[in-house]
């Protein structure tokens, strides 16, 4: 009997639908590309996009980082523009809150506001007493280092109190997976293609007879074929394992791995932020972050404080996707230090997600050595305000290495029109030694 193969041919396949995967191949739609992105999911931004907080600030710890997320924020703020459509509903909204970020120990403020000085992020510095003033719902205390809730010391009086910068242009995506849905119908409009419930089982090459090759598409697991030149790995959580499938994963000096995060809701203290635009507060201090919701509610996270066991997985697919009541109460009562008069409810409410983490949590926006074989890796639970940028990082690296340029030793620059920096992507090289300058943390 003869088993019929499907075969496409494309410009490009992108292995991935979630807000990464779809800002890429936006990217290369518009710049006339044949575009098809394929995901097992059955829908865009339904893999780790949907789980994200979606927060939008500005403090990394590297120029890059600072001048990505500020370009970016430009971007969302004018996103119907940027997707080339009218407003109207159905598009993602930028929530303005205004952020705060409190001073701890091994978080360089100085470094932040000198980056922020050059890139022209807006900021104030806050000592104790502006805090309180404009955040009187807020404990000033400090409490460092950040610990485990079934430690007495947990309890302790606070040691001193705190100071912090606050950002006025920080704030959140209102529906991170309608963005990704956004960015999938713009690059529709361009002609892109997109395959659901289409996992990814093989990538092929072409074998040169100087023992060369280069990538030559993929195939699903329903047999289909997609025969494509250029093939870019934007797979979230599973990039180690699609890096496998492409079997580069030896030329990569910065790994990734899944790491199992939690954020939970609850509802907001009586006067929290006004209508639903409580503002951001990032504390590592205690080890915790939260913001307000539209519906009037908190979303409450974590900063991988060094008495947190992390949970890393070996495999993306295996993990408990339901929040767990440990973490539940260790994120919730380190918020209620902070906002006393939060009510940590008797039940887990949120949802469980992955990070693809990079070793310094700076993500991987690069060329492989297998050419034609690209990857938009590493995120670290803190690319998706960087969205609108990375489909240009993307394009614009794969338009210079397809023209032959060598992008590892002769690295591609990119104008940002909007604040009118220019970013080296070097810095977000598979090649680069792990950079020291990075917070190792959720923080970039
Ligand atoms: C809990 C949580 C909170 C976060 N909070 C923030 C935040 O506040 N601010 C911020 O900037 N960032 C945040 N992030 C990070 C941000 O959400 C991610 O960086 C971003 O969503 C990653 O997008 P992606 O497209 O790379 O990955 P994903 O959305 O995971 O998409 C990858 C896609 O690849 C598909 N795929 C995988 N393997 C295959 C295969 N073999 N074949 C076909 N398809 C495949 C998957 O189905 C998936 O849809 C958070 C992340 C999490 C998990």
């Amino acid at each position: 009997m003869s088993v019929t193969v499907t075969q496409e041919t494309y410009d490009s396949v992108v292995i991935g639908a979630g807000v990464l995967g779809c800002s890429v191949a936006y990217a290369l739609a518009r710049d006339g590309r044949r575009v098809c992105v394929v995901d097992r999911n059955a829908s865009a931004g339904s893999g780790s996009t949907s789980a994200s907080s979606a927060i939008v600030r500005y403090n990394y710890s590297t120029f890059a980082g600072v001048a990505s997320a500020w370009e970016s924020a430009h971007i969302w703020r004018d996103w119907a523009h940027h997707l080339g459509t009218g407003e109207g509903t159905g598009l993602a909204r930028f929530i303005k809150t205004g952020g705060l970020s409190l001073d701890a120990p091994g978080q360089d403020r100085q470094k932040v506001l000198g980056l922020f000085d050059r890139v022209g992020v807006p900021y104030e510095v806050w000592d104790e007493a502006r805090l309180r003033e404009r955040m009187p719902l807020l404990d000033t205390g400090r409490h460092h280092p950040p610990k485990a809730i079934t430690d007495d010391a947990f309890w302790d009086d606070p040691t001193g109190s705190l100071t912090g910068y606050w950002t006025p242009d920080s704030g959140f995506i209102d529906d991170p997976q309608l963005a990704a849905r956004n960015l999938m119908d713009a690059a529709v409009r361009h002609g892109a293609r997109f395959r659901f419930r289409s996992p990814v089982v093989r990538v092929d090459r072409t074998h040169g007879a100087d023992g060369t090759g280069r990538v030559a598409g993929i195939g699903l697991a329903d047999g289909t074929v997609l025969s494509a030149p250029v093939v870019v790995n934007v797979a979230g959580p599973h990039s180690g394992a699609v890096n496998g499938l492409a079997g580069v994963t030896d030329g990569f000096r910065v790994r990734t791995r899944p790491l199992r995060q939690e954020v939970h809701e609850v509802r907001a203290p009586e006067g929290y932020g006004p209508d639903g635009a409580g503002p951001l507060v990032a504390d590592l201090d205690l080890g915790t972050y939260f913001r307000g919701t539209p519906s009037g509610g908190i979303i409450v996270g974590g900063t991988e404080p060094e008495c947190d066991v992390l949970q890393w997985l070996d495999d993306p697919d295996d993990y408990g996707v339901h929040p767990s009541r440990a973490v539940h109460d260790a994120q919730l009562y380190r918020a209620a230090r902070r906002l006393p008069t939060l009510t940590v409810p008797g039940t887990p409410r949120g949802t469980a997600g992955v990070y693809d983490v990079s070793d310094d949590w700076i993500p991987v926006y690069d060329r492989t050595d297998l050419p034609g074989y690209y990857v938009a890796i590493g995120s670290s639970g803190n690319q998706f305000k960087n969205a609108p940028v990375v489909g240009r990082y993307l394009a614009a690296i794969i338009s210079a290495c397809e023209d032959g340029r060598d992008h590892d030793t002769d690295p591609v620059e990119v104008d940002l029109p909007r604040t009118g920096h220019r970013v080296d992507l070097s810095h977000y090289s598979r090649l680069r030694t792990v950079n020291r300058d990075s917070s190792f943390s959720v923080m970039g």
